[in-house]
């Protein structure tokens, strides 16, 4: 199976090279050639989780044999709570269930693709005999699932920058004590923007880009997206029959790249009635799947903070098969985007999808009425999925976090705080991390002594 950039300015890829690629040189995303059919996935005696991703992950990768596939992946999801139900699906009511996606070591969804990111990176250490040095920002989540996914990999470091004192405690926790030697965080005295500026200028470095083997682990990566696709097939094959015609994924959104994810499993055959996008108050594709219009805005700080995006960079993928293969209009509405301007999706089309959006009042609304109508308490990201479910289809939320995650916005919505035992412990470790000043040249200087070549 061959990879194209959705730009269609760059040669196809397998899989292995698509993988250690990131992003296409013409700038474009890896999509692949074609998509599969699932058929022989769906089925009601439900495969354990690893065997399913293994069997999905085999219809891309032709690279690695079929036993490394199925190490890759057995290894990436024995880290998680029950590894055969990794994603554990919940009714709380007749027909609406969550799939709970934050049994991983940091809680959050995004274990499912950087568990197998990790993985995949250690085993391209050992092929290629050359080691990697992963440089990211984060505003949370993506860093420490990130750095969860390489610790003590040999051959490997991890450098994240992260803006002090705007991260929660327990996200810089999560980061800084691993106790793993190949794990550099880096507090900077900036904002969030100010982190990804800098990562992005030392990525444009090409020059200390190939000297220093940089290598990014963000939203866009194929491997992440493809994991993600598992988990909605295996939830429908958790369903009773009688609920399988009518099925409706509620997907916590910032990046699209988690309702991706599923769009992707229901083109290779997975009966899906509909996927609803709920954003927080920074709305960007709440618009877009109402009038076509894609019109990003200043990022306003919220309580589901993983879905603070100004631009939704997975939608290029969506885009480029919206626009069925096109490479050069994608290419031409990318590069609007990318000079701010506004933008009218051609023929827009929501088809399956539909949004909800929700302020931060109403996010701890949803806290409250969750635990009244259902008894179950939602992070604030998984909270936005809460705002009209409809009793007489079959709803699958996506509960992205687990609440104890975010402790203080549930207390304040409820009055009472969840914990989780592994989060507690968390307390009495010692953090490693450096304060750095948000420069560019000094956060390259401190890498240049730190990276492994
Ligand atoms: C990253 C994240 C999201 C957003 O997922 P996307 O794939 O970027 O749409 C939602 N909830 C949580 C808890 C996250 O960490």
């Amino acid at each position: 199976m061959r990879f194209l950039s959705t730009r269609g300015n760059s040669e196809p890829l397998e899989f292995a090279d698509a993988f250690a690629a990131g992003l296409a040189p013409d700038g474009g995303l890896y999509v692949p050639e074609s998509l599969p059919s699932i058929d022989s996935l769906i089925s009601d005696n439900t495969l354990e989780y690893p065997e399913l991703a293994a069997a999905f992950f085999k219809l891309f990768d032709h690279d690695h044999s079929s036993e490394k596939i199925d190490d890759l992946v057995h290894q990436s999801y024995s880290t998680f709570e029950n590894p055969a139900n990794a994603a554990p699906l919940i009714p709380i009511a007749d027909k609406t269930h969550v799939l709970e996606l934050f049994h991983g070591p940091t809680f959050a969804f995004k274990d499912f693709g950087l568990q197998l990111v990790g993985n995949m990176f250690e085993d391209q250490i050992d092929r290629t005999g050359k080691s990697i040095n992963v440089l990211g920002a984060t505003s949370g989540d993506t860093g420490s699932a990130a750095i969860h996914g390489l610790a003590n990999k040999e051959g490997a470091r991890v450098f994240i920058l992260y803006p002090e004192g705007k991260i929660s405690n327990i996200q810089e926790r999560q980061m800084t004590c691993t106790g793993a030697d190949n794990i550099f965080p880096i507090a900077i005295d900036g904002s969030f923007d100010d982190a990804q500026r800098i990562v992005k200028d030392l990525f444009g470095d090409l020059d200390f880009k190939r000297r220093a083997g940089l290598s990014a682990v963000n939203s866009i990566n194929l491997a992440r997206i493809l994991a993600q696709s598992v988990y909605y097939i295996h939830a429908f094959n958790q369903l009773k029959p009688s609920q399988k015609s009518d099925v409706r994924f509620i997907v916590p959104t910032g990046n699209f790249g988690n309702v991706l994810a599923g769009w992707i499993a229901s083109r290779m055959g997975l009966p899906v009635k509909g996927l609803t996008v709920a954003t927080n108050q920074n709305d960007l594709l709440f618009r877009l799947f109402n009038d076509g219009t894609y019109k990003p805005r200043q990022v306003e700080p919220s309580l589901a903070p993983s879905m603070d995006i100004q631009i939704a960079s997975n939608f290029e993928r969506f885009l480029y098969y919206h626009l069925k293969g096109d490479g050069e209009k994608t290419s031409l509405i990318m590069k609007k985007i990318k000079e701010g301007e506004e933008v009218d999706v051609p023929n827009f089309d929501p088809g399956l999808f539909s949004a909800t959006r929700t302020d931060d009042e109403g996010i701890m609304k949803n806290i409250r009425k969750a635990k009244e109508e259902y008894g179950y308490i939602p992070d604030p990201h998984t909270a936005c999925c809460f705002n009209h479910i409809e009793s007489e289809e079959t709803s699958v939320i996506l509960a992205t976090a687990h609440p104890a995650k975010f402790p203080e916005t549930i207390e304040q919505s409820i009055k009472e705080s969840p914990k989780h035992e592994n989060l507690e412990k968390l307390k009495e470790l010692e953090p490693k991390k450096v304060n750095l000043t948000a420069e560019t040249d000094i956060i390259r200087q401190y890498l240049e002594s730190n990276i492994l070549i």
